[in-house]
């Protein structure tokens, strides 16, 4: 078959293709037995009120320390959980441990836990989250759901149901990475989102863009409007926060409040602001 270089060259392509799926494989079945090996936890990152400089609750993200590998980002780890559904052990393992967590710790204030779109083609995730609160004892207004735009392009009708559903429990629902998808502003109209979290990528230059100013200025506008708090996500300069106070900008979260961090390595001193 390998006679031309061209056919050669299409083998070695082919070899590498070969090991980048043997390669998925290994990751998918050690990531099957990540979370019975005791391998997943929860980091907590700081959100804060942008005037008061309050503590209002953390939310929770999932690390994968892989036993060779190192840490795994869940950037890379997530896209491999839904595609293979494993997700939805894991999503349930995350809600549960993030709410037994807060129940444990009234300083952690509310807890935000990110939920997948696949979660939300699961038959009964409302009652998911309405057992693991009567589980765990966490009030329900100790409990923020985030999710993406994703979540809500797939099957609308449904998500709409689930999502009243969850709210009717008394927890609420941040709309996550705002303005990165293809119809925000639609959604935002569509469902009853209690926040809404700027995206970390239109946090930059704000202080110094005007272009980056304007849009921030608009988006917090629209929450104003709508009745929506707006926070913004991934400020890392005392100068981000100055402008987002000054836009009014109602919440904060990023490496300037505070990193991801295990539960016993926050600095909870401060008792958390009811939320
Ligand atoms: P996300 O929900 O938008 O979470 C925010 C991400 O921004 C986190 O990345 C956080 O560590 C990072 N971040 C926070 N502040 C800053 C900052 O000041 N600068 C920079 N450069 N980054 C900042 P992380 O922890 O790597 O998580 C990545 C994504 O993985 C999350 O994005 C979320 O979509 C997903 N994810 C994490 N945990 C879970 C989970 O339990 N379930 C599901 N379904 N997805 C999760
Ligand atoms: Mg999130
Ligand atoms: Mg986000
Ligand atoms: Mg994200």
């Amino acid at each position: 078959r390998a006679k031309s270089p061209h056919a050669s060259g299409a083998c070695f392509y082919q070899a590498d293709m070969d090991a980048a799926v043997r390669e998925r494989r290994r990751l998918v079945s050690d990531l099957r037995q990540a979370l019975k090996a005791g391998q997943l936890s929860l980091f907590y990152q700081p959100q804060i009120a942008t005037g008061t400089g309050r503590l209002r609750g953390h939310e929770a993200l999932m690390r994968w320390q892989h036993p060779s590998r190192g840490f795994v980002s869940p950037a890379d780890f997530i896209p491999l959980a839904e595609e293979t559904g494993l997700i939805l052990p894991l999503g349930e393992w995350a809600l549960r441990t993030a709410c037994a967590a807060a129940a444990a710790e009234p300083r952690l204030g509310k807890v935000a836990v990110n939920l997948s779109p696949v979660q939300f083609r699961q038959a009964g995730l409302a009652v998911l989250v309405a057992d693991i609160l009567a589980e765990t004892g966490l009030p329900p207004d100790r409990l923020e759901l985030e999710i993406t735009e994703s979540t809500l392009m797939q099957d609308p009708g449904r998500t709409l149901e689930v999502l009243r559903a969850i709210k009717a429990l008394g927890v609420s629902v941040a709309m996550d990475d705002f303005g990165t998808g293809h119809s925000s502003l639609a959604t935002l109209r569509a469902f009853p989102f209690d926040k809404i979290k700027l995206d970390r990528s239109f946090v930059p230059e704000i202080d110094s863009n005007p272009q980056a100013r304007a849009i921030l200025r608009a988006v917090v506008g629209i929450g104003r409007g709508l009745g929506i708090p707006v926070l913004a996500e991934g400020v890392e300069t005392p100068s981000e926060l100055a402008c987002l106070r000054d836009e009014g900008c109602a919440e904060v979260q990023g490496y300037l409040i505070g990193r991801p961090a295990p539960l016993a390595a926050l600095s909870l001193s401060e008792p958390a602001a009811a939320a």
